[in-house]
């Protein structure tokens, strides 16, 4: 079986386990549930994203290093950066603007008693100010020991910079580095192999918990919700890879099935880093310095299906409480969301936090995000893939656009890291 298949089916094993263990309604404290749902697979599916977040500082951090210290000079990397930044954030406008769009016409709030004792407390996000300061390492390895994804790329890029201009022992201290990408890249593809397992238990536990009960009340919600993330990702992302990547969407996705299927098990971008950026580089042929610089930035501050949600839920919000919302407002949404998209943290249930900085600021009350937290983990799992895809597709665009992509491995359907010699393709070698 290909690999997507096995994720596929351990995925539907856990769904089905675990929808026939909700619907027998075992006693929480039964032998089965303590023992087996609570226990073994809870613990499996929690060692599985331990791991792959055991990968991610390394990961990141090495080959950012090897990416920074192959691009020649300044203005390589100002270009990158820009096109990346400028496609990250143009993306995740466009993502709000078509949720806000769309969910003016279906007006998901509309008619909807929701019964729900609201009650939240809502908490301070951090300025903007404070955001672009907390992105400058004082510590490196605090840094890494706290995993903050932006000061360790500032790191890294760095480090690689200097590497490059530092004669023969910047040579040696490189080629270290190579040796040790190496090695990461294939502990990534141990553990992706491991893959169905951990996505069994993730799915299994999960819906062994989860009610459907409040779906049903909030469909209109949902499914606007579900319905722009699929707008989304079968329009804007196949655009961008034609016109500006000038590649086929269709490679694009069947490459991209794993890490959507892993960001979907796990509601995690930031867990699903290692993943992303194995098929990024060894399946899509995005050559390293482009590929380590672009992915783990997007799982950090790329969130299109983040801030489709937040659109969705402001116009939600604003309708339950019946108020109404100007053009001038509608702007400063896509403007906070977009902005806080690059504050939300590639974790489980972050969008929803981040969505009281929206609320804040066009003056709705944040405790209508109590109205939808019961809908989220299923729509969170769905948003995660999408925000994985976006980091993949930008990845692939500014790769072409600075003849930084090998098209025969992109158009390869077999090129995986086995057939790449161990070593992580760069310009330079
Ligand atoms: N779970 C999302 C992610 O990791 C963030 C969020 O929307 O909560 O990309």
């Amino acid at each position: 079986m290909s690999l997507t298949a096995r994720i596929l089916t351990g995925m539907a094993a856990g769904f089905v386990l675990g929808s026939i263990v909700h619907a027998m309604g075992l006693d929480p404290e039964g032998y089965f549930r303590v023992l087996v749902i609570d226990g073994l697979l809870d613990v499996g599916g929690r060692i599985f994203i331990a791991s792959l977040q055991l990968l991610v500082v390394p990961l990141v951090l090495v080959s950012l290093v090897c990416g920074a210290s192959n691009l020649s000079d300044g203005a390589a990397l100002g270009r990158l950066g820009g096109k990346t930044l400028g496609l990250y954030l143009f993306t995740t406008a466009s993502a709000i603007t078509l949720a806000l769009v769309t969910a003016l016409i279906i007006r998901p709030g509309r008619g909807v008693d929701a019964g729900i004792d609201v009650e939240f407390e809502a908490q301070t996000p951090p300025s903007l100010k404070e955001v672009i300061i907390g992105i400058f390492p004082t510590n490196p390895v605090e840094a890494m020991a706290e995993g903050s994804m932006l000061q360790i790329i500032i790191f890294a890029l760095l480090l690689g910079f200097a590497v490059a201009r530092a004669g023969s022992a910047g040579a040696r201290i490189k080629s270290v580095f190579e040796d040790f990408n190496a090695v990461i890249m294939r502990l990534v593809t141990i553990l992706i192999w491991l893959a169905p397992y951990g996505v069994f238990c993730l799915m299994a536990t999960l819906f062994a918990t989860m009610g459907w009960g409040e779906i049903s009340t909030l469909a209109a919600y949902f499914l606007t919700v579900a319905g722009v993330l699929l707008m989304h990702l079968c329009l804007v992302h196949p655009a961008l890879l034609m016109i500006l990547g000038r590649v086929s969407p269709k490679t694009f996705f069947l490459k991209m099935r794993e890490p959507m299927l892993v960001a979907f098990s796990t509601s995690s971008s930031g867990a699903t880093l290692p993943v992303t950026l194995e098929t990024v580089r060894a399946r899509l042929g995005v050559r390293n310095e482009v590929g380590s610089f672009t992915v783990p930035l997007g799982a950090t501050i790329n969130m299109d299906g983040t801030a489709i949600m937040q659109g969705v839920a402001t116009v939600f919000i604003a309708e339950y409480y019946g108020i109404d919302l100007g053009l001038a407002e509608y702007l400063m949404v896509i403007l906070t969301a977009t902005m806080a998209s690059i504050g939300t943290a590639g974790v489980p249930g972050v969008g929803l936090i981040m969505l009281t900085m929206v609320l804040q600021q066009v003056g709705l009350p944040v405790e209508g995000i109590m109205l939808i937290i019961g809908v989220d983990r299923l729509l969170d799992m769905m948003r995660t893939a999408v925000n994985v895809a976006g980091d993949g597709m930008v990845a692939v665009v500014v790769g072409r656009s600075e003849g930084k992509i090998d098209m025969e491995r992109f158009n390869d359907m077999n090129a995986t890291v086995d057939n790449e010699d161990e070593k992580v393709p760069t310009s330079a070698a």
